[in-house]
C-alpha cells in the first residue's frame, strides 16, 4: 500500500518504472518487465489511499474555506476542488503497485 507517490519497481529485477512507463499500466491488469521479460502484475489497491487521502483533502479544505470567506465565492471554491482533482488523476500512476 502506498501512502504518498513513489515510483514502482519490478518485482522481479527491481528495474524502477519511471512515470513515462507506469502511465500507459493504469488501463493494464498485466505486463510484461521490459528488462527482465517475466510478467509483472498490476495492483490498483492503492488508488482507494488516493480516494481516501483526495476526500480528506476535499473536507479539510472546504471547512477551511467556509471559515475564511464567510461567503459563497464561487471562483475559489471551483479552484479549490478542480486543482485537486487533476493532481489525484496526474498522481494516479504513482499509485500503482507492480507485484509478481
Ligand atoms: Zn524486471
Amino acid at each position: 500500500m502506498k501512502f504518498y507517490p513513489k515510483q514502482s519497481v519490478c518485482p522481479h529485477c527491481g528495474t524502477i518504472y519511471r512515470y513515462s512507463d507506469l502511465n500507459p499500466l493504469k488501463w493494464k491488469k498485466q505486463t510484461v518487465c521490459y528488462h527482465c521479460q517475466k510478467t509483472i502484475r498490476v495492483s490498483r489497491k492503492s488508488l482507494w489511499i488516493l480516494f481516501a487521502e483526495l476526500v480528506l483533502l476535499y473536507v479539510l479544505t472546504n471547512v477551511i474555506a467556509i471559515n475564511v470567506f464567510h461567503a459563497v465565492m464561487l471562483l475559489p471554491l471551483f479552484i479549490m476542488n478542480v486543482v485537486p482533482g487533476v493532481a489525484a488523476v496526474i498522481l494516479v500512476p504513482f499509485y500503482l503497485e507492480l507485484k509478481k
